[in-house]
Protein backbone atom coordinates (compact mmCIF):
# COMPACT_ATOMS: atom_id res chain seq x y z
CA UNK A 1 0.00 0.00 0.00
CA UNK A 2 1.01 3.72 -0.89
CA UNK A 3 1.46 6.22 2.27
CA UNK A 4 -1.33 8.09 1.40
CA UNK A 5 -3.48 4.61 1.56
CA UNK A 6 -1.87 3.61 4.99
CA UNK A 7 -1.89 7.05 6.68
CA UNK A 8 -5.23 6.73 6.04
CA UNK A 9 -6.40 3.40 7.20
CA UNK A 10 -3.89 2.35 9.59
CA UNK A 11 -4.50 1.85 13.59
CA UNK A 12 -8.52 1.51 13.11
CA UNK A 13 -11.25 -1.23 12.97
CA UNK A 14 -14.23 -0.04 13.07
CA UNK A 15 -15.88 -3.32 13.21
CA UNK A 16 -14.47 -3.33 16.14
CA UNK A 17 -15.84 -0.22 17.51
CA UNK A 18 -19.28 -0.82 16.51
CA UNK A 19 -19.07 1.04 13.26
CA UNK A 20 -17.52 4.09 14.44
CA UNK A 21 -14.43 5.41 11.96
CA UNK A 22 -12.01 6.66 14.53
CA UNK A 23 -10.63 4.77 17.73
CA UNK A 24 -11.91 6.18 21.28
CA UNK A 25 -10.50 8.09 23.98
CA UNK A 26 -9.61 5.48 26.57
CA UNK A 27 -9.05 7.01 29.55
CA UNK A 28 -7.43 4.73 32.29
CA UNK A 29 -5.03 4.32 35.09
CA UNK A 30 -6.38 1.17 36.90
CA UNK A 31 -7.19 -2.27 34.75
CA UNK A 32 -9.12 -5.17 36.52
CA UNK A 33 -8.28 -8.41 36.04
CA UNK A 34 -10.75 -11.23 36.69
CA UNK A 35 -8.42 -13.32 38.94
CA UNK A 36 -5.26 -13.26 40.54
CA UNK A 37 -4.05 -15.72 37.37
CA UNK A 38 -4.64 -13.20 35.24
CA UNK A 39 -3.22 -10.06 36.85
CA UNK A 40 0.36 -12.50 37.34
CA UNK A 41 0.47 -13.34 33.63
CA UNK A 42 -0.42 -9.79 32.86
CA UNK A 43 2.29 -8.51 35.13
CA UNK A 44 4.80 -10.86 33.59
CA UNK A 45 3.88 -9.36 30.26
CA UNK A 46 3.27 -5.72 30.47
CA UNK A 47 3.68 -4.81 26.97
CA UNK A 48 1.43 -7.41 25.73
CA UNK A 49 -2.16 -5.77 25.86
CA UNK A 50 -3.75 -3.46 28.37
CA UNK A 51 -2.28 -3.97 31.73
CA UNK A 52 -1.96 -0.76 33.32
CA UNK A 53 -2.97 2.70 32.32
CA UNK A 54 0.95 4.19 32.32
CA UNK A 55 1.31 0.91 29.52
CA UNK A 56 -1.40 2.52 27.37
CA UNK A 57 -4.41 1.73 26.22
CA UNK A 58 -6.07 0.78 22.90
CA UNK A 59 -5.99 4.39 22.28
CA UNK A 60 -2.18 4.83 22.58
CA UNK A 61 -2.08 1.10 20.51
CA UNK A 62 -3.80 2.59 17.66
CA UNK A 63 -1.78 5.53 17.19
CA UNK A 64 1.61 3.28 17.84
CA UNK A 65 0.21 1.27 15.05
CA UNK A 66 -0.57 3.58 12.68
CA UNK A 67 3.12 4.95 13.18
CA UNK A 68 4.52 1.35 12.73
CA UNK A 69 2.52 1.19 9.39
CA UNK A 70 4.45 4.05 7.56
CA UNK A 71 7.98 3.09 8.59
CA UNK A 72 7.18 -0.75 8.94
CA UNK A 73 8.86 0.05 12.28
CA UNK A 74 8.95 -3.00 15.19
CA UNK A 75 7.64 -0.93 18.07
CA UNK A 76 6.34 2.96 18.42
CA UNK A 77 7.18 4.12 22.46
CA UNK A 78 4.83 6.78 23.05
CA UNK A 79 5.99 9.32 25.54
CA UNK A 80 4.89 13.18 26.71
CA UNK A 81 7.01 15.68 24.54
CA UNK A 82 9.33 15.52 22.10
CA UNK A 83 12.18 15.96 24.72
CA UNK A 84 11.46 13.08 26.58
CA UNK A 85 11.76 10.97 23.29
CA UNK A 86 15.27 12.44 22.77
CA UNK A 87 16.21 11.88 26.67
CA UNK A 88 14.83 8.31 26.55
CA UNK A 89 16.64 7.80 23.70
CA UNK A 90 20.06 8.63 24.91
CA UNK A 91 19.25 7.48 28.46
CA UNK A 92 18.45 3.72 26.73
CA UNK A 93 21.90 3.79 24.55
CA UNK A 94 24.12 5.03 27.00
CA UNK A 95 25.66 4.68 30.52
CA UNK A 96 28.57 6.21 32.68
CA UNK A 97 32.07 6.30 31.25
CA UNK A 98 30.63 6.14 27.63
CA UNK A 99 31.45 8.77 24.05
CA UNK A 100 28.33 10.42 23.04
CA UNK A 101 28.71 11.84 19.07
CA UNK A 102 26.25 14.75 19.18
CA UNK A 103 25.54 16.74 16.08
CA UNK A 104 26.23 20.57 16.51
CA UNK A 105 23.32 21.51 15.06
CA UNK A 106 20.97 19.99 17.37
CA UNK A 107 18.26 21.27 18.84
CA UNK A 108 18.89 23.52 21.92
CA UNK A 109 16.80 21.68 24.92
CA UNK A 110 19.01 17.92 23.40
CA UNK A 111 22.54 19.74 23.88
CA UNK A 112 21.81 21.22 27.43
CA UNK A 113 20.44 17.33 28.53
CA UNK A 114 23.94 16.09 27.49
CA UNK A 115 25.87 19.18 29.22
CA UNK A 116 23.93 19.04 31.92
CA UNK A 117 22.21 15.60 33.02
CA UNK A 118 24.38 13.12 31.07
CA UNK A 119 27.58 14.90 31.57
CA UNK A 120 26.61 14.30 35.43
CA UNK A 121 26.14 10.39 34.96
CA UNK A 122 29.67 10.32 33.59
CA UNK A 123 28.69 10.22 29.83
CA UNK A 124 31.30 12.30 27.58
CA UNK A 125 29.28 14.11 24.82
CA UNK A 126 31.34 15.34 21.80
CA UNK A 127 29.97 18.03 19.40
CA UNK A 128 30.62 16.89 15.48
CA UNK A 129 30.12 18.52 12.51
CA UNK A 130 26.63 18.14 10.77
CA UNK A 131 28.48 18.00 7.35
CA UNK A 132 31.10 15.38 8.80
CA UNK A 133 29.47 12.24 6.75
CA UNK A 134 31.91 9.17 6.52
CA UNK A 135 34.10 11.31 8.06
CA UNK A 136 32.28 10.40 11.49
CA UNK A 137 34.80 7.33 11.33
CA UNK A 138 37.48 9.67 12.99
CA UNK A 139 36.28 10.30 15.68
CA UNK A 140 35.18 7.42 17.25
CA UNK A 141 36.21 6.13 20.22
CA UNK A 142 36.75 3.10 22.22
CA UNK A 143 33.87 3.78 24.45
CA UNK A 144 31.48 5.63 22.11
CA UNK A 145 28.64 4.08 21.97
CA UNK A 146 26.09 5.96 20.39
CA UNK A 147 26.07 8.51 17.49
CA UNK A 148 23.29 11.40 17.71
CA UNK A 149 22.06 12.91 14.21
CA UNK A 150 19.49 15.22 13.39
CA UNK A 151 18.31 16.06 10.12
CA UNK A 152 18.38 18.79 8.89
CA UNK A 153 20.00 20.19 11.37
CA UNK A 154 17.75 23.01 14.14
CA UNK A 155 18.02 26.55 12.87
CA UNK A 156 20.58 25.95 9.93
CA UNK A 157 19.20 22.92 8.29
CA UNK A 158 22.33 21.28 7.37
CA UNK A 159 21.25 17.88 6.04
CA UNK A 160 23.30 14.95 7.44
CA UNK A 161 24.20 11.68 5.01
CA UNK A 162 22.26 9.44 7.76
CA UNK A 163 23.18 6.22 5.42
CA UNK A 164 26.89 6.93 5.82
CA UNK A 165 27.14 7.77 9.29
CA UNK A 166 24.47 4.51 10.26
CA UNK A 167 27.21 2.46 7.89
CA UNK A 168 29.87 3.30 9.78
CA UNK A 169 28.43 2.91 13.73
CA UNK A 170 27.03 -0.56 12.23
CA UNK A 171 31.10 -1.67 11.89
CA UNK A 172 31.38 -0.77 15.41
CA UNK A 173 28.18 -1.75 16.99
CA UNK A 174 27.20 1.57 18.16
CA UNK A 175 23.78 2.90 18.32
CA UNK A 176 22.46 5.47 15.98
CA UNK A 177 19.64 8.00 17.15
CA UNK A 178 17.35 10.35 14.59
CA UNK A 179 15.74 13.04 15.60
CA UNK A 180 13.81 13.28 12.85
CA UNK A 181 11.00 15.44 13.13
CA UNK A 182 11.01 17.82 10.49
CA UNK A 183 10.68 15.25 7.83
CA UNK A 184 8.08 13.35 9.57
CA UNK A 185 7.76 9.63 8.25
CA UNK A 186 6.07 10.47 5.31
CA UNK A 187 9.30 12.31 3.58
CA UNK A 188 12.24 10.55 5.32
CA UNK A 189 12.18 6.97 6.72
CA UNK A 190 15.13 6.49 9.30
CA UNK A 191 15.04 2.88 10.01
CA UNK A 192 15.25 2.00 6.29
CA UNK A 193 18.74 4.06 6.01
CA UNK A 194 19.75 2.11 8.50
CA UNK A 195 18.93 4.30 11.81
CA UNK A 196 18.35 2.33 14.94
CA UNK A 197 16.43 5.05 17.24
CA UNK A 198 14.50 7.36 15.00
CA UNK A 199 12.91 10.17 17.43
CA UNK A 200 9.73 12.19 16.27
CA UNK A 201 8.26 15.51 18.10
CA UNK A 202 4.86 15.03 17.42
CA UNK A 203 4.06 18.07 18.77
CA UNK A 204 4.87 19.38 15.61
CA UNK A 205 3.40 17.96 12.26
CA UNK A 206 2.06 14.94 12.92
CA UNK A 207 -0.54 16.30 15.91
CA UNK A 208 -0.76 19.82 13.59
CA UNK A 209 -2.50 21.88 15.29
CA UNK A 210 -0.41 23.43 17.86
CA UNK A 211 -2.58 22.22 20.43
CA UNK A 212 -0.39 18.74 21.91
CA UNK A 213 3.05 17.55 23.76
CA UNK A 214 3.27 14.33 22.26
CA UNK A 215 7.02 12.56 21.21
CA UNK A 216 7.73 9.17 19.63
CA UNK A 217 10.28 6.17 18.91
CA UNK A 218 10.39 4.30 16.28
CA UNK A 219 12.38 0.84 16.45
CA UNK A 220 13.66 -1.89 14.82
CA UNK A 221 13.04 -5.42 17.11
CA UNK A 222 16.82 -5.25 17.85
CA UNK A 223 16.68 -2.33 20.06
CA UNK A 224 12.32 -2.79 21.22
CA UNK A 225 12.99 -4.36 24.60
CA UNK A 226 15.91 -1.97 25.72
CA UNK A 227 14.14 1.21 25.04
CA UNK A 228 10.41 0.01 26.19
CA UNK A 229 11.74 -1.05 29.36
CA UNK A 230 13.60 1.74 29.52
CA UNK A 231 10.55 4.45 29.28
CA UNK A 232 8.27 1.91 31.34
CA UNK A 233 11.46 2.50 34.28
CA UNK A 234 11.56 6.39 33.57
CA UNK A 235 8.12 6.37 34.17
CA UNK A 236 7.30 8.18 30.99
CA UNK A 237 3.76 7.84 29.34
CA UNK A 238 1.74 9.65 27.05
CA UNK A 239 -1.93 11.14 27.96
CA UNK A 240 -5.04 9.23 25.90
CA UNK A 241 -6.40 12.15 24.83
CA UNK A 242 -2.92 13.60 23.18
CA UNK A 243 -2.30 10.60 21.51
CA UNK A 244 -6.67 10.82 20.08
CA UNK A 245 -5.83 13.98 18.94
CA UNK A 246 -2.32 13.26 17.04
CA UNK A 247 -4.43 10.10 15.45
CA UNK A 248 -6.47 12.75 14.35
CA UNK A 249 -3.29 14.51 12.95
CA UNK A 250 -1.55 12.11 11.05
CA UNK A 251 -4.68 11.58 9.21
CA UNK A 252 -4.22 14.77 6.98
CA UNK A 253 -0.86 14.99 7.07
CA UNK A 254 0.21 14.19 3.63
CA UNK A 255 -2.25 16.59 2.08
CA UNK A 256 -0.85 19.55 5.35
CA UNK A 257 2.65 19.05 4.48
CA UNK A 258 1.85 19.42 1.07
CA UNK A 259 0.48 22.82 1.40
CA UNK A 260 2.90 23.91 4.17
CA UNK A 261 5.97 23.18 1.34
CA UNK A 262 4.13 24.58 -1.18
CA UNK A 263 3.63 28.57 0.60
CA UNK A 264 7.52 27.53 1.82
CA UNK A 265 8.85 28.13 -1.54
CA UNK A 266 6.73 31.23 -2.37
CA UNK A 267 7.83 32.79 0.72
CA UNK A 268 11.35 31.76 -0.10
CA UNK A 269 10.65 33.07 -3.79
CA UNK A 270 9.79 36.38 -2.22
CA UNK A 271 12.15 36.24 0.62
CA UNK A 272 15.13 35.73 -1.98
CA UNK A 273 14.34 38.89 -3.87
CA UNK A 274 14.73 41.18 -1.36
CA UNK A 275 17.97 43.02 -1.07
CA UNK A 276 17.83 42.74 2.82
CA UNK A 277 18.34 38.93 2.31
CA UNK A 278 21.51 37.50 2.58
CA UNK A 279 20.92 33.47 2.46
CA UNK A 280 18.08 30.95 2.60
CA UNK A 281 18.51 27.95 5.21
CA UNK A 282 15.97 24.99 3.79
CA UNK A 283 17.01 21.67 2.73
CA UNK A 284 14.73 22.05 -0.97
CA UNK A 285 17.10 24.83 -1.71
CA UNK A 286 20.50 24.31 -4.20
CA UNK A 287 22.53 26.68 -1.31
CA UNK A 288 21.65 24.98 1.42
CA UNK A 289 24.38 22.41 3.05
CA UNK A 290 22.95 18.73 1.90
CA UNK A 291 20.94 19.80 -0.51
CA UNK A 292 22.07 16.92 -2.62
CA UNK A 293 21.82 14.39 -0.16
CA UNK A 294 17.98 15.73 0.69
CA UNK A 295 17.59 15.12 -2.83
CA UNK A 296 18.70 11.40 -2.90
CA UNK A 297 16.87 10.40 0.66
CA UNK A 298 14.30 12.74 1.63
CA UNK A 299 10.72 12.65 -0.44
CA UNK A 300 9.39 16.20 0.35
CA UNK A 301 10.57 19.19 1.93
CA UNK A 302 8.03 21.24 4.90
CA UNK A 303 7.06 24.33 6.07
CA UNK A 304 9.80 25.52 8.24
CA UNK A 305 12.79 27.49 7.03
CA UNK A 306 15.47 30.02 8.13
CA UNK A 307 16.74 33.36 6.20
CA UNK A 308 19.44 34.71 7.49
CA UNK A 309 19.47 39.01 7.06
CA UNK A 310 22.23 40.99 5.58
CA UNK A 311 23.67 43.43 8.81
CA UNK A 312 20.78 45.47 9.85
CA UNK A 313 19.51 47.90 12.52
CA UNK A 314 18.43 45.39 15.84
CA UNK A 315 15.38 47.94 16.63
CA UNK A 316 14.54 48.01 12.94
CA UNK A 317 14.62 44.38 12.52
CA UNK A 318 12.67 43.88 15.95
CA UNK A 319 10.25 46.06 14.54
CA UNK A 320 9.73 44.37 11.79
CA UNK A 321 8.46 41.23 13.65
CA UNK A 322 7.25 42.93 16.06
CA UNK A 323 4.00 44.33 13.79
CA UNK A 324 3.69 40.95 11.65
CA UNK A 325 0.05 40.66 11.81
CA UNK A 326 -0.54 36.83 10.56
CA UNK A 327 2.86 35.54 11.30
CA UNK A 328 2.56 34.65 15.66
CA UNK A 329 5.79 35.33 17.38
CA UNK A 330 6.41 32.34 19.53
CA UNK A 331 8.29 28.76 20.38
CA UNK A 332 7.44 25.25 18.25
CA UNK A 333 6.18 24.72 14.88
CA UNK A 334 4.26 22.43 12.67
CA UNK A 335 0.84 23.47 13.68
CA UNK A 336 -1.93 25.10 11.20
CA UNK A 337 -0.67 28.67 11.53
CA UNK A 338 2.26 30.81 10.46
CA UNK A 339 5.14 31.85 12.71
CA UNK A 340 8.27 33.67 13.53
CA UNK A 341 11.18 33.38 15.56
CA UNK A 342 14.39 35.05 15.80
CA UNK A 343 17.51 32.82 16.25
CA UNK A 344 20.83 32.86 17.27
CA UNK A 345 22.51 29.79 16.12
CA UNK A 346 26.06 31.02 16.79
CA UNK A 347 25.07 30.92 20.42
CA UNK A 348 24.87 26.80 20.28
CA UNK A 349 27.64 25.66 18.47
CA UNK A 350 30.86 24.60 19.81
CA UNK A 351 32.45 21.80 16.82
CA UNK A 352 31.50 24.33 14.04
CA UNK A 353 31.83 28.04 13.64
CA UNK A 354 28.02 29.85 12.25
CA UNK A 355 28.76 32.77 10.45
CA UNK A 356 26.23 34.99 9.30
CA UNK A 357 26.28 38.62 7.78
CA UNK A 358 23.14 39.34 10.50
CA UNK A 359 20.44 38.43 12.40
CA UNK A 360 18.53 34.87 11.68
CA UNK A 361 15.08 34.59 11.56
CA UNK A 362 12.99 31.28 11.25
CA UNK A 363 9.55 31.13 9.52
CA UNK A 364 7.11 28.50 9.86
CA UNK A 365 5.14 28.48 6.74
CA UNK A 366 1.04 28.01 7.89
CA UNK A 367 -1.78 27.17 6.14
CA UNK A 368 -2.85 30.85 5.11
CA UNK A 369 -2.88 32.12 1.58
CA UNK A 370 0.88 32.95 0.87
CA UNK A 371 -0.30 36.27 -0.89
CA UNK A 372 -1.91 37.68 2.17
CA UNK A 373 1.77 36.17 4.19
CA UNK A 374 3.90 37.73 1.70
CA UNK A 375 2.01 41.10 2.22
CA UNK A 376 2.56 41.16 5.86
CA UNK A 377 6.19 40.29 5.32
CA UNK A 378 6.30 43.18 2.52
CA UNK A 379 5.04 45.64 5.82
CA UNK A 380 7.61 44.12 7.74
CA UNK A 381 10.32 44.80 5.24
CA UNK A 382 9.18 47.90 5.09
CA UNK A 383 9.48 48.63 8.67
CA UNK A 384 13.04 46.90 8.52
CA UNK A 385 13.96 49.93 5.53
CA UNK A 386 12.24 52.75 8.16
CA UNK A 387 9.89 53.19 5.40
CA UNK A 388 7.15 53.30 7.84
CA UNK A 389 6.92 52.67 11.76
C1 LIG B 1 10.29 20.78 19.08
C2 LIG B 1 11.40 19.82 18.90
C3 LIG B 1 11.70 18.88 19.87
C4 LIG B 1 11.01 18.85 21.21
O1 LIG B 1 9.65 18.59 21.11
P1 LIG B 1 8.65 19.02 22.30
O2 LIG B 1 7.45 18.22 22.02
O3 LIG B 1 8.49 20.49 22.21
O4 LIG B 1 9.32 18.59 23.58
C5 LIG B 1 12.72 17.99 19.63
N1 LIG B 1 13.40 18.01 18.48
C6 LIG B 1 13.14 18.90 17.51
C7 LIG B 1 13.92 18.87 16.25
C8 LIG B 1 12.13 19.83 17.69
O5 LIG B 1 11.89 20.74 16.73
Amino acid sequence: MKKRTRITHAGRDPDKQHGIVNPPVWRASTVLFPDVASLRAATDHPFDGVYYGRFGTPTQFALGDAICALEEAAGCVLVGSGLAAVTSGLLASLSGGDHLLMVDSVYGPTRKFCDGTLKRLGVDTEYYDPCIGEGIRDLLRDNTRAIFMESPGSLTFEVQDVPAICRVAAERDITTLLDNTWATPLHFRGLEHGVDIEIHAATKYISGHADTMLGLLLVNASKLDNLRSTVASLGHCAGSDDCYLALRGLRTLAVRLEQHERTARELIEWLRQQPEVSRILYPADSECPGHEIWKRDFDGATGLFGVVFEACDPDRFNRMIDGLTLFGLGYSWGGYESLVLPTEPARSRTATEWTAAGPCLRIHAGLEDPADLIEDLAAGFARLRGQTD
